[in-house]
């Protein structure tokens, strides 16, 4: 039994004003969150107020950040370290999202640096695997996924992989409103928790939650949320609505 785990990734959206308006509302609802597990993803600038609107909801609403760089401090302009986002707040790290991996152009060695430092400083870290179009019609989604997932988690220790969370996006449903199907995303899931049980053992992959992600919407979140193997939602577009969200939320 896996607790569901759903996140708001706001990618580059929301002002402050918005961002705090959003986790008030969401912090105010946080009571009917019982039993699942909700992490919110502001824009590096608003961790700080986003935080102090979560404080109403004690906890039970985590703050993650989008992304970080892997050393402590230093000379790395542009950058922001992993001891500025938990000193901002934050407790969950989210690694090799595909807007990353595909408009930045981080690769599969630069977001494995990231997995390891992020759970050396102590974070949870998800870690977002997942093909484009042109793999999926080439047939080789299963080779990405299960390529992506043994380069993320190279290194990583059977117990640190307890502080891992797999979102499974494939590339072609993020913000496009194609949706995956509950079957096609059930077995690109089932594929995700084998490769993990083929890299570490079956009781680390029937523990390991694999979130889907990829135009979920509470309309859609039900049927996809039933299927064997997924745990839970990365929500980008849905995620900026506090009453979508905590519809999603509901459906997990
Ligand atoms: P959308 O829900 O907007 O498709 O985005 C999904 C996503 O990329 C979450 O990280």
């Amino acid at each position: 039994t896996r607790t569901p785990t759903i996140g708001g990734n706001w990618k580059m959206n929301l002002h402050k004003a918005e961002a705090i308006e959003l986790a008030a509302a969401l912090a105010a609802k946080a009571d009917d969150f019982a039993g699942v597990e909700v992490t919110v993803f502001p824009a590096f600038p608003y961790l700080i107020p986003v935080a102090d609107a979560l404080a109403p909801a004690g906890g039970k609403i985590k703050l993650g950040a989008q992304d970080a760089y892997i050393t402590p401090n230093g000379a790395f302009t542009g950058e922001v370290s992993l001891s500025m986002i938990q000193d901002a707040g934050a407790s969950v790290l989210l690694v090799g999202h595909s807007e990353r991996r595909h408009v930045i152009g981080e690769t599969d060695i630069l977001v494995n640096d990231k997995v390891l430092a992020g759970l050396e400083a102590g974070l949870d870290v998800v870690l977002a695997i997942g093909e484009t179009l042109e793999q999926r019609e080439s047939g080789k989604t299963d080779a990405i996924n299960t390529g992506q997932l043994g380069y993320g988690l190279a290194g990583v220790t059977a117990e640190q992989m307890k502080r891992i969370t797999i979102a499974y996006e494939p590339v072609w449903a993020i913000g496009t409103g194609k949706t995956a199907t509950p079957e096609d995303a059930q077995k690109a899931h089932s594929v995700i928790r084998q490769a993990v049980a083929f890299l570490y053992d079956q009781g680390i992959a029937d523990a390991v939650r694999i979130q889907y992600g990829g135009s979920m919407k509470p309309g859609n979140a039900g049927d996809l949320l039933a299927q064997t193997d997924i745990d839970g939602g990365l929500i980008g577009g849905a995620a900026l609505k506090p009453d979508d969200f905590a519809g999603i939320i509901a459906a997990a």
